[in-house]
């Protein structure tokens, strides 16, 4: 199953909630955006180098499928509805094999997602161990948990609301 299918799952998950859910998943999000945020400014030399040495290596010769997760999705259709007519075309390039990210715009770069609403794997990785930054990385990873917490329990909640209002 390729990232297509995840899309679609995304835009399920979303359809489902009700308002409620809504305003809960799109506070969850709010912190992922400001930990990524805080990830980037304090990675600022790190991510210098990315471009100045290698010009973004990381998003070229891979498959999409192993880096963005269904979660992902979840999270930038939240925080940025509008990109979802992208989203749907650059994915009906989707191959199985290696090849540049699907999301570098115009299949060059930069990477089309708005700075700070961008994968995890994108933002937490780098080819070597960084300690100057683990601590925003652990802030990011905590975020994302969070998000994949409140679609497990989601059901149970409800149950708990129709009993407890
Ligand atoms: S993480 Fe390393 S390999 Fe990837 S783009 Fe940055 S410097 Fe290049
Ligand atoms: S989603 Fe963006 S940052 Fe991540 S691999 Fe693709 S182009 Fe690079």
């Amino acid at each position: 199953m390729g990232l297509q299918h995840d899309f679609k799952e995304a835009r399920r998950k979303i359809a489902r909630l009700d308002g409620q859910e809504r305003d809960r998943l799109l506070t969850i999000c709010q912190a992922i955006q400001q930990a990524q945020a805080a990830l980037s400014h304090q990675a600022t030399p790190i991510l210098a180098r990315c471009m100045t040495r290698c010009q973004g290596l990381c998003c070229r010769n891979i498959r999409v499928a192993d880096i963005v997760t269904v979660w992902d999705l979840v999270y930038i259709l939240t925080l940025a509805p509008e990109l979802e007519p992208t989203l749907a075309a650059c994915l009906a390039r989707e191959d199985f094999f290696p090849a540049d990210c699907l999301f570098l715009q115009n299949g060059v770069g930069p990477c089309l997602f708005p700075e700070h609403i961008r994968p995890e794997r994108c933002v937490i990785s780098f080819c070597r161990v960084e300690p100057t930054v683990e601590k925003e990385i652990g802030q990011v990873m905590r975020g994302f948990s969070r998000l994949i917490r409140f679609f497990s329990f989601r059901s149970y909640r409800r149950l708990m609301r129709y009993f407890i209002p």
